[in-house]
Order: C-alpha cells, then sequence, then structure tokens
C-alpha cells in the first residue's frame, strides 16, 4: 500500500479549517503564525512561502517578517521578544538554516515554549521526553499520524528510526516510544544498519542520503516512512529505494507526496494549539 500523504495532509487541513471557522465565531479571534526568515536562501524562501500560503488557506493569520542575511542576532532576539509579548501571535517560526552570526540555540531558546510551533524549545522537548503535553516537531508527529492511520495500536510493535537529529530521529522516538514500541536510533556510527533495520516492524529514514534503504533491509510487511527529501540531478528522492521496497512493504510513503504535506499539516495544527491554549 502507498501512503498518501496528500490526502492525509489535506484531511487534516480541512479539520483545521473547520474548527478555525467556529473559534471564530465563538471568540472573534483567529490564530496568527508568524515566520522570520533570515537571508537568500532560496530553498528556505519556497518552504516560508509554502508554510504562509498554506496557512492562509486554513484561516490562520500569516506573516512573514524577512532580515537580510548579515542582520544581528540582537535584532533578531529583540523582535523575538516582542512577538512573545504580543498576545495577537499564536505562534512564532524561525526558518533555519540561520547565517553564522546568529546562534541557533538562542534563537531557539528565546521563542517562548507556548508560542514554539515547531517543537524545538528545550521545555518542549523535555516535555516531550518527560511523557507530558507538548508542543511536538511538526515532521515526527506527521509521520506518527501516518503510521497511525496504518496501524492504531503500535504497542509491542519494534520500529527503527535511521537517524538522530532534534529535528526528525529524536523527537520520532520519544513519539514511538510513547506509543509503547521498543525503539532502536540507528545513526552514522551504527554498525551493522542493515541488521538492525532487518528487525523492523516500523521502518522511518530520515539520515538524508539518496536511496540508502534498499529491499533485502527490510522485512516482509514493515511500514516504511520515508523522511528523506534529498535532490539527485533534477529529480527529487527519499531515503528509501521506493521501486524496490514498495511490493515488499505493508506500506510505504513516496517522495515527493509523503511526510513532506504532513510536515506543513501538523505546522497549521500546532499553530491552532497554541492558539487555543491562549483563549482558555
Ligand atoms: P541531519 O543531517 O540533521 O541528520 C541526519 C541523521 O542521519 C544524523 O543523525 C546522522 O547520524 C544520520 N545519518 C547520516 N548518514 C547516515 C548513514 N549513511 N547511515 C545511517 N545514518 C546516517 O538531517 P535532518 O535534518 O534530520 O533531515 C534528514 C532528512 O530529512 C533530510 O533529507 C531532510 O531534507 C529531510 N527532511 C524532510 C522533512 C519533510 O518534511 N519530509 C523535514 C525535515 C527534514
Amino acid at each position: 500500500m502507498i501512503i498518501d500523504g496528500k490526502k492525509e495532509a489535506q484531511i487534516i487541513r480541512s479539520e483545521i479549517k473547520k474548527e478555525i471557522l467556529i473559534l471564530k465565531k465563538k471568540t472573534n479571534k483567529i490564530p496568527s503564525l508568524t515566520v522570520i526568515l533570515i537571508g537568500d536562501y532560496v530553498p528556505s524562501q519556497i518552504y516560508v512561502k509554502n508554510k504562509e500560503k498554506s496557512a492562509r488557506e486554513v484561516g490562520i493569520h500569516s506573516k512573514i517578517i524577512k532580515y537580510p542575511k548579515n542582520v544581528s542576532e540582537k535584532e533578531v532576539l529583540k523582535k523575538i521578544d516582542e512577538l512573545n509579548n504580543n498576545m495577537d501571535i499564536s505562534g512564532i517560526l524561525v526558518q533555519l538554516p540561520l547565517p553564522d552570526q546568529v546562534s541557533k540555540e538562542k534563537i531557539i531558546n528565546a521563542i517562548h515554549p507556548s508560542k514554539d510551533v515547531d517543537g524545538f524549545n528545550p521545555v518542549n522537548v523535555g516535555r516531550l521526553s518527560s511523557g507530558y503535553k507538548s508542543i511536538i516537531p511538526c515532521t515526527p508527529l506527521g509521520c506518527l499520524l501516518l503510521i497511525k492511520k496504518i496501524e492504531p495500536d503500535l504497542s509491542g510493535r519494534r520500529a527503527v528510526i535511521i537517524g538522530r537529529s532534534n529535528l526528525n530521529g529524536k523527537p520520532m522516538a520519544q513519539l514511538l516510544l510513547k506509543e509503547n514500541c521498543t525503539v532502536t536510533v540507528a545513526h552514522s556510527k551504527t554498525n551493522n544498519l542493515q541488521n538492525e533495520c532487518l528487525k523492523a516492524d516500523i521502518l522511518i529514514a530520515a539520515a538524508g542520503v539518496p536511496n540508502l534503504v534498499k529491499e533485502s533491509w527490510i522485512k516482509k510487511d514493515a511500514i516504511v516512512i520515508d523522511v528523506g527529501i534529498n535532490k539527485v540531478g533534477e529529480k527529487i528522492v527519499g531515503d528509501v529505494n521506493f521501486e524496490e521496497l514498495k511490493d515488499k512493504a505493508k506500506a510505504i510513503t513516496p517522495v515527493p507526496g509523503g511526510v513532506g504535506p504532513m510536515t506543513i499539516a501538523c505546522l497549521l495544527k500546532n499553530t491552532l494549539e497554541c492558539f487555543k491554549a491562549r483563549l482558555t
């Protein structure tokens, strides 16, 4: 089965749209997302534009604040402080990567945890790993929602994640632990990666290595989630050799059209959650 991330993301977006309409009627307020974009890195510009467009489509007020690539860290921190204190702003996102003079750690720490729609602030990371309610990073949340569509009860399943980044691998591991999976986090220093992958009932590939996972790396009927987005020539490919695996896996995400659309849908979901938390 090929998992249609576009379709699932569309379902989430229409639910969000409906909920925002209801909340607007009740409170006369709508969620608001501010995205800070620094520099002229083309992929970041495209991501931010897509995020803004998707937010508008579901009824979230969205604003992009742009800075030149030589902006000072102090100026960005001052803006974040201002946004933190603006009660009309539900969510703040600073598009990564950042130029060298702006510390990623300081920026992530500066965003108030209640407005941290990316879920990267250490307070949210800590809450997630403690098993408390938190804002969950968008891509792992999207992956989990897709996996649970295939298998609602993951208890006792063996999950293997390739990649240990703060963005993907680590929060994914926490989410699957919470679902009672037995979790292995593999990475670039893992010995015999193929052996680890062969144990997986659920395999999540988030390494950023084109076509890393081959047909002989998975057991029959594994669920395979491909997070990778890699440019090979003019083509975008994942970390999984889709053609080889598609008949062996129980379910598999394509690239593009799998995890990518879910990431944006989950950003909208997080923005709505931040807005709702402020209403209570
Ligand atoms: P990263 O570079 O921060 O982390 C990659 C991880 O993979 C590291 O932990 C590293 O140890 C591991 N790794 C690298 N090569 C490996 C190998 N040969 N074998 C085993 N492990 C290996 O990357 P990231 O930010 O986590 O992103 C990973 C991929 O996911 C990239 O292709 C990125 O473009 C993509 N991505 C997709 C989405 C989406 O919405 N679909 C969102 C974010 C990132």
